[in-house]
């Protein structure tokens, strides 16, 4: 093991991995199959300080450090993807404020998303802007001391349920990604309407809803940053959250491999547990190493992250590490899912066993937050801008 766990992160991460295992674990099967937002299981994060853990402390967060945030996305997504989700959103809702808010607006607005009493969203993607966010045709028009946000956004987690959204709007349309501004939006304001609620394959229990935005006001000390910003703050943002994500899709695998190795120990085929099969034990040893390479990475990215802190300049170390975090991770989440469906056979295929929910779970983590082949194009600019190592 390469990476280091203080005796704080390992008590923080068994603390995490107890409450997953009595109170989350009972509720996964069921959280997916009704498809509807746990709110039990929100509250039960708000009550333990989890939907604010990486927040900062003078803002009621939990003020930990990205790696421990990471442990708790992973203890609990190795039993429910889509209640680890509710921390994961919850922190890209807020992050936004965080790397680019004045100190007025993050004591105005992330004190109720630490503490649970608003739930927060993070609209980037539109219809015709998904993985070129400089697409965005949404538009922020000022009017005096307000602006005006008109357009459609697509795929938001949390939509319809946040009371604070960042919304990513354009305030000069021909300048593509340099035109486009970052706002902090009330959920509740008039002009603002959920449109579909998308049926999914996995995470079943998050909410993705389409917005609909028709001439929201929005007062204007609620830009974030300077018209023009909003760009780079959603890439400042994603640099930060996309390792949450990696433990997303970490924790996931590892879940698939726990039940896939209590199963196997006690299926019997042949006249032996099927343990004993030496091509199932080279299974194992795959989903194993895959996932502690991928643990390594993660734990890596998270530290390289934090050491460059909320508000600098994305250096390209961070987007890189955490760009890599996330393509590795997802890709396990999907390879392991994958073959532990295969090793539990038949039962595999069927609802009774969790293995088949988190191959659905799995998917995701390959496409949100950029796909990865996304990814791949972002880790390939850094790789040049980086160099040949000396
Ligand atoms: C469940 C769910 C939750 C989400 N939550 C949020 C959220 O909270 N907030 C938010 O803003 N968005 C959210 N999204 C949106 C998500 O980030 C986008 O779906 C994703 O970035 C891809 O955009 P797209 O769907 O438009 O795909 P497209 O951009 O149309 O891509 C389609 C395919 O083409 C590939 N592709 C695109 N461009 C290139 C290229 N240059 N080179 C090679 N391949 C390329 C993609 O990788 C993909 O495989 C969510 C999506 C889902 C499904």
């Amino acid at each position: 093991m390469s990476y280091h766990l203080t005796d704080e992160q390992i008590l923080f991460r068994d603390t995490v991995r107890r409450l997953a295992a009595d109170r989350v674990q009972p509720r996964a099967a069921e959280i997916d199959r009704r498809g509807e937002f746990p709110w039990d299981i929100f509250e039960l994060f708000s009550e333990y300080g989890l939907v604010g853990v990486g927040m900062p402390e003078q803002y009621g967060g939990g003020g930990a450090d990205l790696l421990t945030f990471c442990l708790a996305v992973e203890e609990v997504a190795r039993v429910c993807a889509t209640s680890s989700l509710i921390i994961a959103a919850q922190h890209l809702g807020a992050m936004p404020i965080l790397v680019a808010g004045s100190r007025e607006q993050q004591e105005r607005f992330i004190p109720e998303i630490a503490s649970g009493r608003k739930i927060a969203a993070f609209a980037l993607t539109e219809p015709e802007a998904g993985s070129d966010a400089g697409g965005t045709q949404t538009q922020a028009i000022r009017e005096g001391n307000h602006y005006r946000i008109s357009g459609t956004k697509v795929f938001i987690t949390n939509g319809g349920l946040a009371k604070t959204l960042v919304v990513f709007a354009s305030t000069a349309l021909s300048r593509k990604t340099r035109g486009i501004s970052a706002f902090v939006v009330d959920g509740e304001s008039s002009g603002l309407s959920v449109g579909r609620i998308e049926e999914k394959m996995g995470i079943r229990g998050s909410q993705t809803a389409m917005l609909n935005f028709d001439a929201v006001t929005v007062p204007a000390n609620n830009l974030l940053g300077q018209e023009g910003e909003g760009f780079k703050i959603a890439m400042r943002t994603l640099d930060r959250t996309r390792p949450g994500i990696a433990a997303q899709a970490l924790g996931i695998a590892q879940g698939a491999l726990d039940v896939t190795l209590a199963h196997l120990k006690e299926r019997r085929q042949f006249g032996k547990p099927l343990i004993e099969q030496q091509s199932i034990q080279f299974m194992l040893a795959d989903m194993e190493t895959r996932i502690e390479a991928s643990r390594n990475l993660l734990y890596k990215a998270a530290e390289v992250v934090e050491t460059a802190g909320f508000a600098q300049q994305a250096s390209p170390d961070v987007t890189r590490y955490s760009a890599m975090a996330k393509l590795m991770c997802s890709d396990t989440a999907m390879q392991v899912t994958t073959d532990a469906v295969q090793l539990f056979g038949g039962y595999g295929y069927i609802r009774d066993y969790p293995v088949e929910r988190m191959m659905r779970d799995a998917k995701i983590t390959q496409i949100y937050e950029g796909t990865n082949q996304i990814q791949r194009l972002v880790i390939f600019r850094n790789l040049l801008e980086k160099g040949t190592p000396e």
